[in-house]
């Protein structure tokens, strides 16, 4: 299978409860990482009362101003991305701050029916695809060769499980960056933000680039008041960016 675009799947978003003797005069609609960064925000000045009657959107957008992002660090965000590939997942995982990974391992995975990620630059034009095509396929006919001689070679391994991975480890060498990888990704919203920014705009990689503002949809769906100020565009390369209002050194 090709996948001509990613498959993200939203696993987890955060559940506020509201302590009873602390309640704060909530204004305006929000989702619940948003209210539990309001709620730790005004602890700060204990301003739960919510004296300048300040809607939850509000009080957020004057956080992302201010540059207080770490009260944007309680709300955590975990995503599942499919339909991407290696060479994506290498830039991602260069995100240090605030971010948790798990990927597909290839030394456990068999991966002689691995699936690939067409890169964005080449769909649509008929000739790229096909020399394309060609050569994942002639790579992966490579990988099953070199895992069945690799087994061959080390049969006298008695764990097989330990062999396998011998063999699959030292044959992924021949797989290309394009083949397909599952990572789970978490993140809060502050994490998020920088790497959306990083990611999003038009110095990025395509593929990434379209990841990013794909995510960026979907987390502004989420929670709106924390992604509000990334504005997506049509760059001059036809492909979509986006950029944000308060940058954060
Ligand atoms: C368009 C583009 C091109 C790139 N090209 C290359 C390339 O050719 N080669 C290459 O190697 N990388 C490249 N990168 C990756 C880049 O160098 C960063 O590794 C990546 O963007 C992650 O940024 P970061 O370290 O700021 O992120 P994070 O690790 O998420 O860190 C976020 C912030 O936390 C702070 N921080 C995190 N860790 C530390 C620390 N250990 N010490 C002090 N402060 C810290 C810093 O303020 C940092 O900006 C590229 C990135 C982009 C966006």
């Amino acid at each position: 299978m090709i996948f001509l675009e990613p498959l993200i799947s939203v696993l987890s978003r955060p559940v506020f409860a509201e302590p009873s003797h602390l309640p704060v005069t909530w204004l305006g609609e929000s989702t619940d990482g948003e209210r539990l960064a309001e709620f730790a925000g005004r602890l700060c000045y204990m301003s739960q009362k919510n004296p300048a009657k300040r809607e939850t959107r509000e009080y957020l957008e004057n956080i992302k101003k201010q540059g207080h992002g770490s009260v944007l660090e309680h709300a955590n965000y975990s995503l599942l991305l499919e339909g991407v590939s290696r060479s994506l997942t290498h830039e991602l995982v260069r995100h240090r701050a605030g971010f948790a990974y798990s990927q597909l391992s290839q030394r456990y995975v068999d991966e002689s029916t691995a699936n690939f990620v067409m890169p964005p630059a080449i769909i649509g034009d008929e000739a790229l695809e096909k020399a394309w095509t060609r050569q994942v396929e002639e790579a992966q006919k490579a990988y099953v060769g070199l895992v069945e001689q690799l087994m061959t070679r080390y049969a006298w391994v008695p764990d097989k499980v330990h062999r396998r991975k011998m063999a699959r480890e030292a044959a992924r060498g021949v797989l290309p960056n394009s083949t397909e990888t599952k990572i789970v990704v978490t993140a809060n919203a502050r994490a998020w933000r920088t790497m959306l920014e990083l990611r999003s705009s038009e110095g990025a990689e395509f593929e990434i680039r379209r990841c990013a503002v794909a995510i960026l949809r979907i987390l502004k769906d989420e929670a709106p008041a924390f992604f509000s100020d990334f504005e997506i565009y049509q760059a001059g390369d036809r492909a979509e960016a986006a950029k944000i209002a308060y940058h954060k050194v």
